[in-house]
């Protein structure tokens, strides 16, 4: 008697979804997708009543129209794919990585110091973790030139790395990222490696000179921005109040015209009061020409009045969803569409991620700050509470193990029975210590709609692999641009 025989079936952990007329499953275990045909949907339809003992369950196969062998076969398929378990299966819980992940990007944080305060930023606001007092401002080259070798003789193994240029106002110690590129690609040359580097800024300092450097040498830019004045200028202000749209709206212009060899990306933050999509993604991809819009609600506590309450999340889903249509519109007729955000979770997808951890943070991500200590990321720099070293001495692999440890998706009790974790895995750790004191935490304030919005770019996924599969070529390589 072979093994599959004894068993008795029960359905494995799947979402089902449909799209372009086809149906899905999307197996979360493996975090992989698989396309459900009429036999597929008979065996899963069968086991919805209840479990089945393995020749029970090929006999009802057969019984609505396969032949017995074509039944059987199907059945120890399914089997083999999770999509139906036997009663001796385990759930495996996702493996740590190892110790010794090599890094891949590296955000260094330029200056803690920044010339706008808006009044939601992470760094300064109320719910900041920073710890900036008695550290230097502006990070100086000796560390800077620390922090590329750093990089460089942790990525072992890795063809090419990155760093990401963050502050405060990145553009305030432009001279430092200059002559970072000129170094950093140097020694990454010297080793047969690539280097690839990308900024974050408020635009505001962008100059015809700085822009012609930028584009030169490749760098990647992203704006945070958040719609036309009306709203962006409503906690996007400088220390007097003023708004900022008016200085960089020009400056953002000439930096779409004149960066030809990066694409550009708006990011933006939304807020309460901030939250017309539509209108924002509009205004920035259609009339200002960003290349790419993304969006992420405000990392806060609730109490905080620029937070966005239940209704103004359901809001923001809504529109999430009408531009969703409008990618899919886009991408039937084989164009890219701007909204980062489906791009970003096709990509995941079409690699089939299943992540032990949200994001790379502390991973394959670092960030350095002004004085050389190490956090998680870049949201973490110049925190004590979470400092895991410091360039000049490396990482302290204790605190980076219970900070990985704490953020394993195994170790999120709520996600474990969620068919969302392959992709969010218990979400953003600075969000969960804003929210609940703990990296470790799963975000549960916005489960639903996460799992909504999850649905929807597997929809998405389906209809596009349905009609138009080489479109979705283009994602293999693709990394998320937060
Ligand atoms: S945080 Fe919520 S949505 Fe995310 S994996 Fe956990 S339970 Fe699922
Ligand atoms: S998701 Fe959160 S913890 Fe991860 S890199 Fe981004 S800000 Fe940092």
């Amino acid at each position: 008697m072979t093994a599959t025989a004894t068993q008795t079936y029960t359905l494995g952990e799947f979402h089902q979804f449909e799209g372009g007329g086809r149906r899905f499953l999307y197996l979360v275990p493996a975090g992989a997708i698989f396309e459900m045909d009429e036999a597929v949907a008979t065996v899963i339809g069968l086991l919805k009543s209840g479990q089945s003992d393995h020749d029970d369950l090929v006999g009802r196969v057969a019984a609505k129209g396969f032949s017995y062998a074509d039944a059987d076969e199907l059945v120890t398929e399914l089997s083999r794919a999770r999509v139906i378990v036997g009663q001796d299966y385990v759930k495996a819980p996702l493996d740590p990585p190892p110790a010794d992940f090599p890094l891949q990007s590296l955000v260094m944080n330029l200056t803690n110091q920044c010339n706008l305060s808006c009044t939601y930023c992470y760094e300064f606001g109320e719910d900041k973790v920073a710890t900036p007092e008695g550290k230097p401002k502006f990070m100086d080259l000796p560390t800077a030139k620390a922090s590329v070798d750093f990089l460089l003789s942790q990525s072992s193994g890795r063809n090419t790395v990155h760093i990401t240029f963050f502050g405060g106002e990145t553009l305030m110690n432009f001279p430092l990222l200059k002559q970072v590129v000129t170094y950093a690609t140097e020694r990454a040359t010297e080793q047969g490696r690539g280097i690839d580097f990308s900024l974050t800024t408020n635009a505001t300092l962008l100059t015809p000179a700085i822009i012609e450097f930028l584009s030169e040498n490749k760098i990647g830019v992203t704006v945070s921005m958040d719609g036309p004045a009306d709203l962006h200028d409503k906690l996007r202000v400088f220390s007097n109040g003023k708004g900022s749209y008016d200085m960089i709206a020009p400056r953002v212009k000439a930096l779409i015209q004149g960066h030809r060899t990066r694409p550009i990306t708006a990011r933006v933050t939304l807020t309460n009061g901030v939250t017309d999509v539509l209108r924002i993604y509009k205004h920035l991809k259609h009339d200002l020409g960003f290349h790419e819009v993304g969006f992420a609600p405000v990392t806060t506590s609730p109490d905080r009045l620029y937070s966005i309450n239940e209704r103004g999340m359901d809001g923001v889903l809504d529109d999430f969803h009408k531009l969703a249509d409008e990618y899919l519109e886009y991408a039937l007729r084989g164009e890219m569409h701007g909204f980062s955000n489906v791009s970003d979770t096709i990509a995941e997808l079409i690699q089939g991620v299943n992540k032990s951890h949200p994001c790379g943070a502390a991973l394959g991500l670092l960030g350095v700050g002004p004085s050389g200590d190490i956090a998680p990321c870049h949201r973490f720099v110049d925190s004590d509470t979470h400092s895991l070293g410091n360039i000049a001495t490396g990482v302290d692999r204790e605190k980076q193990a219970d900070f990985l440890n704490r953020g394993h998706v195994n170790n999120k009790y709520d996600c474990q029975t969620c068919w969302a974790r392959p992709l969010c895995a218990g979400g953003c750790h600075h969000e969960a210590f804003v929210r609940y004191g703990d990296t470790g935490h799963a975000n549960l304030h916005y489960c639903d709609w996460i799992r909504d919005w999850t649905d929807t770019c597997l929809r998405i996924y389906g209809t596009i692999s349905a009609h138009n599969p080489e479109f979705l070529e283009q994602f293999a390589e693709r990394k998320a641009l937060n």
